[in-house]
This record gives C-alpha cells, structure tokens and sequence, in this order.
C-alpha cells in the first residue's frame, strides 16, 4: 500500500459510502449501518515457559441487525482494532449478499501462531474463550466466531470446549463455534468451504457471458491462466479444485518466501506438500522459484486470486496488473484507490464479500445442524427413502409383469437407498446460495448505469437488506 493511501477500514468505508449514495436511505439510516457497533479489547496474561506473556484480542461486532453475529477469529502479529473493525463491517455486508441469517462479528488475536507449540497455542485460546465468554462474544444465540487466518478446526475445537465447561447446562453449546472438526459437531465440507465458493464463483462468471466479456474474456475456465496468491486454506481449495475439476491452468503460487511459476500449470497439491514439509515453496521441483514473489501479482493470466491478506493490490502496483479478472477470495486485498485504477483499465473485480462467502454459508449449515441436534440431511433421507421404496416396490412389479429387465429397477434402488450424504447437501447448498448471490448481484450491476462494477452492486444489495431489517425493527 502506497504510503498516502487510505487504510483497510478507510477502503472498506469509502466503498460502503460510494454505494450507499447511490441509494435512497432514509436520513441517517446510513451512518447507523456504516458504523460499529462496539469493540472489545483485552489484554490477559497466560504463564508460558516460565513466564507471564500478555497477549491482546479483539472482538468487534459492526451490526447486530441479526443475531447472533457471526465472524472468524484471526491470529496474526499485525491484527489491530482498525483491521478487525473493517473485518467485521465485511462481515455484516457478506452475511446479507449470502442471505445468511447473521449480523457481523470479527475477532483477532495478536500472536505468531508459529513462535508457539499446540500446547501453548491450546492455553492461550482457552483463555481468549474465558475472556470472550466473560463478555457474551462467544454465545450460540449471540456471537458465534469461526476460523479466519492463522486459526483453523484445532482452535476451533478448544474453544467449543472451553465454552462448554463455563457453560454445562447450554444445549445448545456446540453451536457456539463454528468450523469445528467433525468429531465435535463440525460439518462436512466446512474446511473446503471457502475455496469451494470460489470456485463456485468463478464458475457463475463464466456461465454468464455478459459478465466474461466485460472483463474481456470468453470460453470456459479449461486452460485458463491462473494467479494465486497465498495457498492457506483458502487458495489451495480454490487452486485445487480449479485445477482438478475445471481445468484451470495455475499458472503462478505466491507465498511469503517467494513464487513459483510453470506455464505449463502447477501440481497444486504436490506444492502444498514442499510447503508443509519444508515450510515455503523454495525448492520445489516443479516450476520455476522467484524469490520476488509479490512482483509476480503483475505477470500477465486470465484470473488473478489473491487469497492471503489485504491490500496486496495497492494504488503502487494496480497500474502493472495485467490479469482480466480478479477473484477476491481473501478480504480486502484491493484497496479502493486500486479498485478505481482497474476498474478504469477494464480489470472486473468479483469482490470479496461474495468470492469468499463459502466459509460462512457453510457455516450457517453447522450452526443449523448444531441447533437441531440432529445430523443434516437425516430426516429428508427417511422422507426420501421412503418415497424411494414406494417407487422401486411400483418398478420391480412393472418389471415382473412385463418380464422387462429387472437391471433398471436394481440402479435405481442403489441410487436412492444410498441417498444424499452430509458433504452432497452442504455443497449443494452452497452451490445454491453463490448462484443466487450471483444473480442479485448481476441484476442491480446490469440494470443500473451508475452502479459501475460488482462491487458497488453487492453493497447496494447487502445494504438494501440491512436497511429494510433496520426498517421492520422500526429504526
Ligand atoms: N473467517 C471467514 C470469513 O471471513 C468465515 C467466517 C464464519 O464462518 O463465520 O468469512
């Protein structure tokens, strides 16, 4: 980021406001939904090798329009009140694009998750729950966090049970976090959600050609050249199934020691093996290492998906970005002196309150499944089967009194008797959900001309949605 360019927060307010002007909110309705709400700070001592170390954390709810609000928790040495601010504004704005029931809720800790072992990381997240729970940010009705950067089903399985300890008698209990591993009540699915949905978004680009030719592209994603930028969770699903599935080209990885490039298209997952064996991406055989790694967001491909942090697309570098279309799959990594820049050269931008809304979708599936207590998908495979019997019961006395073969019916009855397991449903789902966010999205984006990009028209449609509840709450 270019030294006079506006903050993370500043960006995400800019962009709220441009959008919001172009709309017709009753008086003050504007600065209400722009706002947070309140942010916690605290600062709590826990003894680790011998010492008292004093970590700090943050839990910011934007808007409790809905509740509980929802958001992931971060770990990372550069968290600060102003990031986990504009975090949880996204959140509020993603969670209405997606039309998940939430308000928007963020958290962070400041800790190099790295610089400390799985029994130090275990003692510190429990007492980061103890301090939320003290304050109601970590609730099933209220504030239920989730994994972000840096934290992931681990973390979230600590503080699940940790709730649960402070909180015996709460049935609900399980549904005080999400992302949680199977075993403790988490959801098929969750871990890939994030990547799924951008796949799945990328996807919708190119069902639409209206959209693909905007941004000066055609075809399918087969062969398509594509930039990622950090292979966390979310860019290795992404790049993974890009990859497997649709044949995307992954042209380039970009992680914290360098980039590798190889035109021919990278083995994702073997990357992601060097990675974890050895820590970076130097030294992996196959492609071409650049210990530049951020100078390679400017070589030319068809889809650039940065997936790490935010800002990494600055008024410094969007000049030289020679991609076509930009997936945003982490939050907020074009600023919004950047944005303008691409969106006047042409570049359309899938912004990241809808590229990245996978996570918290599927989110909404486990925290449903936790307050129903009961496995999803389970009551409509009864319903289902039985349904499927009757049929297959119809079919084989057809195949008996007609002596036709009875193969037919035999398919069949594989098919239904094994029905739709959790993982079918949740990516359903999902795949529902981003079309239909999709299709919002596109129709304000199309049917105004000073609604300029997809960015402005998810903001107009998320605040559309918060208005009109601030509206029957009688705001
Ligand atoms: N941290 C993720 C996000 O930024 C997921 C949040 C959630 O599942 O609540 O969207």
């Amino acid at each position: 980021m270019s030294r006079q360019e506006q903050s993370f927060r500043g960006s995400v307010e800019r962009m709220f406001t441009h959008a919001a002007s172009l709309m017709d909110l009753p008086p003050g309705l504007e600065e209400k939904i722009r706002v947070c709400n309140s942010t916690y700070t605290v600062r709590f001592g826990v003894r680790l090798r011998g010492q008292i170390h004093t970590f700090t954390g943050y839990r910011s709810v934007h808007s409790e329009h809905m509740e509980p609000v929802k958001g992931g928790i971060r770990y990372s040495l550069d968290v600060n009140q102003d990031e986990v601010e504009a975090l949880a504004a996204l959140m509020t704005y993603k969670c209405a694009l997606v039309e998940v029931p939430f308000g928007g809720s963020k958290g962070g800790l400041r800790i190099d998750p790295r610089a400390w072992n799985e029994d130090e990381l275990e003692r510190v997240t429990r007492r980061f729950t103890y301090e939320l729970s003290r304050r109601n940010l970590i609730s099933p009705s209220q504030n239920v966090p989730a994994p972000d950067m840096g934290t992931g089903e681990r973390e979230m399985a600590w503080m699940a049970d940790a709730y649960k300890r402070l909180h015996p008698d709460d049935i609900n209990a399980k549904a005080c976090v999400t992302g949680k591993p199977r075993t403790a009540g988490g959801i098929d699915g969750r871990v890939e959600a994030t990547g799924r949905g951008v796949q799945y978004a990328l996807r919708e680009v190119f069902r639409h050609p209206d959209v693909l030719k905007r941004a000066g592209l055609e075809g399918t994603l087969a062969g398509k050249r594509v930039i990622v930028q950090g292979l966390g969770n979310v860019g290795y699903h992404a790049a993974h199934f890009l990859s497997s599935e649709d044949q995307a080209l992954i042209s380039c990885v970009i992680e914290r020691d360098g980039a590798i490039t190889n035109p021919q298209g990278i083995n994702v997952d073997a990357l992601r093996g060097h990675i974890i064996s050895t820590g970076g991406v130097r030294g992996f055989s196959g492609g071409d290492y650049h210990e530049e790694g951020m100078a390679k967001l400017e070589e030319p491909c068809d889809i650039l998906i940065p997936a790490a942090v935010e800002s990494v697309i600055h008024a410094g570098n969007a000049d030289r970005i020679a991609c076509k279309l930009i997936v945003e799959a982490a939050n907020g990594p074009v600023t919004a002196d950047a944005d303008e820049i691409l969106r006047n050269r042409g570049v359309v931008i899938v912004p990241d309150m809808y590229a990245n809304a996978g996570g918290v979708t599927v989110s909404y599936f486990e925290w449903v499944k936790n307050l129903s207590q009961i496995s999803l998908g389970r009551m409509e495979r009864r319903h289902e089967e039985a349904r499927a019997r009757m049929l297959i019961e119809e079919l084989e006395r057809i195949s008996a009194d007609t002596g036709t073969n009875f193969e037919l019916a035999k398919g069949f009855k594989e098919a239904f008797l094994h029905g739709a397991d959790e993982l079918d449903l949740v990516r359903s789902g999902l795949d529902d959900t981003m079309r239909e966010a999709f299709g919002k999205m596109r129709e304000v984006w199309m049917a105004n001309s000073r609604v300029e990009d997809l960015r402005t028209a998810a903001y107009v449609v998320a605040i559309r949605r918060v208005s009109n509840v601030y509206g029957s709450l009688g705001l």
